[in-house]
């Protein structure tokens, strides 16, 4: 059997006008495609009669299920429950059973049923309500021929509770294609050299090689693979890690899921190392970043943010020469604070981060984006210099995750 084609429309103004974030649609597609299914179609219209009656026409004409969220509430913007009846050419009437289930919904919560509220009981005759365990608006189910259609509301609990409970355990019976994807994580050199170092891809067919890079983890690969038979699947995409893997083995941080922050803290956690960090340009980033795994008071000792010359002699100690000498942004100040912060905190492994983030303070010595980022620890400290062309946020991340980097470097090298 062929894969399932599945097309989703996502509806509602609040989205096309940047309001709302369609992040329903993010939603489904990844629990689709953890569920060994993948979205076909994806696409975002208003609250417009005639803009969904084109699109489930052309959904209807080419997609065996249509997913449906937004539009289901009953106030006059939500359109979705007519549109459909008219697509299907089906009548709406008044479901009693609906009605009574609304009304003992508004009476448990000892409230009135608002009047607008009993037209969500007014449903395409030959369509089967789906129970919303979260609200009041019934989602809607056609089943016609080979196809189906569902449609849920908006409010992504309640999106979510239907989809889950009734949509896609209806779904995954369907078909006997199987979707299945593997991560490979990477840090430390973009796509392209990555590329090249896989070469020909004959090796890996007929699985599927992608490039997905981030400012703030890298590039992961994904490789994925749709067929019947799940231990083929499974055997491609096993012998498929393991091609790739050899060949870009030096720059794999994680498999699937793991951030390069949870990796550097198995390993300091592995090693008994403490970790202390000196940051400037990223105003505590790498921290944050640090904190936010769970457990990582084993290994984090303390970030010092010295944004200013003064806080870099006060609070790490370092000489005021080298600033004046070199400037807060050079090599020798990194250096300096990476090796004041590891004395300072007494711990096993420290890094620093200085540079321009700008947009302003900038100069054809030091260019906006130009940072240092040193790592000091038992061996010795070294330096490295980056010249990141983003605005100012994108640079203080693009630093931060280079900070990462560069000790999940220095580790895996001792
Ligand atoms: P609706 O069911 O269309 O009345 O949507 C109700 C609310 O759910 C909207 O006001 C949004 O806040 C939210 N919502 C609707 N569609 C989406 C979507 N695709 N992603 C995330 N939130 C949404
Ligand atoms: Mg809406």
């Amino acid at each position: 059997m062929a894969e399932l084609k599945i097309e989703l429309i996502s509806i509602g103004d609040e989205i096309l006008i940047g309001h709302t974030l369609d992040t329903n649609s993010n939603w489904i597609a990844n629990k689709l495609a953890s569920n060994g299914l993948r979205l076909r179609w994806l696409s975002v219209i208003g609250d417009n009669d005639s803009d969904l009656k084109h699109q489930l026409k052309r959904a209807w004409n080419r997609a065996d299920i249509i997913l449906l969220t937004g539009g289901l509430g009953p106030t006059h913007d939500d359109i979705t429950r007519p549109v459909i009846a008219k697509f299907f050419e089906d009548e709406i009437v008044t479901k009693p059973e609906i009605l009574a289930d609304l009304r003992e919904r508004f009476a448990k919560r000892g409230l009135e049923m608002p009047a607008n509220a009993e037209i969500m009981a007014e449903f395409p005759k030959r369509a089967k309500a789906i129970r919303n365990n979260h609200g009041a608006a019934p989602g809607i189910q056609y089943n016609i021929g080979e196809q189906k259609l569902f449609a849920m509301p908006g409010v992504p609990r309640e999106m979510k509770g239907m989809f889950d409970d009734f949509i896609l355990p209806i779904i995954t019976s369907l078909g006997d294609s199987t979707y299945k994807l593997k991560l490979i994580q990477t840090a430390g050199t973009g796509e392209s050299h990555l590329e090249e170092l896989i070469g020909s891809l004959s090796g890996i067919e007929p699985v599927q090689l992608a490039f997905l890079p981030s400012i703030d983890h890298g590039v992961t690969l994904r490789i994925s693979m749709a067929a019947n038979d799940i231990d083929l699947v499974e055997e491609k995409l096993d012998n498929a890690l393991k091609y790739i893997s050899q060949r870009i083995d030096r720059y794999i941080y994680a498999f699937g899921g793991i951030s390069l922050e949870e990796t550097l803290i198995g390993i300091l956690r592995q090693r008994g190392m403490r970790l202390a960090l000196a940051e400037s340009c990223t105003g505590g980033l790498v921290a944050d970043r640090i904190v936010s795994v769970p457990g990582s008071s084993d290994v984090f000792d303390r970030g010092f943010v010295t944004y200013s010359n003064e806080s870099k002699i006060v609070m790490l100690g370092i000489n005021p020469e080298i600033i004046e000498k070199h400037g807060a942004v050079s090599s020798e100040t990194a250096l300096a604070m990476a090796e004041s912060a590891k004395d300072h905190a007494g711990v096993d492994i420290a890094a620093s981060v200085t540079g321009i983030a700008g947009p302003t303070g900038g100069s054809p010595e030091k260019p906006v984006g130009l940072v240092y980022i040193a790592v000091a620890d038992k061996n010795g400290s070294d330096v490295k210099r980056f010249r990141f062309t983003g605005d100012r946020q994108d640079n203080r991340s693009r630093s931060a995750f280079s900070v990462l980097v560069k000790l999940w470097q220095r580790l895996k090298s001792e």
